[in-house]
């Protein structure tokens, strides 16, 4: 039986994304016990693990009840967080059920040790607060530098991956991508596909890397539309890659 991926939506706008085969689940960043408790009990499934993507409370509320509950085997990042079982750094790989293999990618920036999670058989990509669909996260430990590379680490993964991101914050996202580039027809056609969906509750989530690529404006730092846009903006030349995206990244700090 294929892996079931399902996120569950959760306090303001947070998705604990959950995977589960076979009577066994793991979920990603719970910031709230309950709806994960609601979830394993409707779906009669056994917790075995957790996977903590950075320390922020959104993405570890519920962890305590969690592990005080079920006992899963924690998994999390270097960032002084209580209950991780098994510290984990970018370039490690680990077998984790019912996932099987997962890869471990540092992705600092938006916190200092934030990690993300590639299951290359299931072309998945658990990213936190790093990549989003449209956006990318705040700055709120590491440099745009950092988080720039690590974009840049997510950009080689296969254009298949499913991004699998902590938050719904794809309309608002698109919003300052238009702002970007307003006449960019996978952007337009995102937004309507995106719409439609948040009419209805639907999560706009996942989405495929590479179509991520095709209209989200902080992987697309190279491209002369978004170039010249910046530019224009901040009223002097600027250089591709990371001096556009550290310019994007404040603009939208106060868009
Ligand atoms: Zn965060
Ligand atoms: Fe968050």
């Amino acid at each position: 039986m294929p892996c079931q991926l399902l996120p569950l939506p959760a306090l303001q706008d947070n998705y604990i994304w959950c995977l589960s085969r076979d009577g066994e689940a793991l979920v990603v960043d719970p910031g709230d016990a309950d709806v994960v408790e609601h979830w394993l009990a409707a779906e009669g499934l056994t917790l075995t693990a957790i996977l903590i993507t950075h320390h922020h409370y959104d993405h570890v509320g519920g962890l305590q009840l969690l592990k005080d509950r079920h006992q899963p085997v924690v998994y999390g990042p270097e960032e002084d967080i209580q209950g991780i079982d098994r510290l984990l750094h970018g370039g490690e790989s680990l077998g984790v059920r019912p996932a099987g293999e997962i890869r471990v990618l540092a992705v600092p920036g938006h916190t200092r040790a934030h990690i993300a999670y590639w299951l290359p058989g299931h072309d998945i990509l658990f990213c936190g607060d790093t990549l989003f669909s449209a956006g990318c996260g705040r700055l709120f430990e590491g440099s745009a530098e950092q988080l720039h590379a690590s974009l840049q680490t997510i950009a080689r993964l296969p254009d298949s991956t499913r991004i699998c991101c902590t938050h719904e914050y794809t309309l608002a996202n698109l919003r300052f991508a238009a702002e970007i580039e307003p006449g960019n027809a996978s952007r337009i056609e995102r937004e309507a596909e995106v719409r439609q969906l948040r009419s209805t509750n639907l999560p706009s989530l996942p989405v495929s890397l590479g179509r991520e690529k095709t209209y989200n404006p902080f992987l697309r730092c190279h491209e002369p539309s978004v170039v010249s846009r910046v530019i224009r903006e901040i009223g002097h030349p600027l250089a591709p890659g990371l001096p556009v995206f550290a310019a994007l990244r404040s603009w939208k700090d106060h868009f």
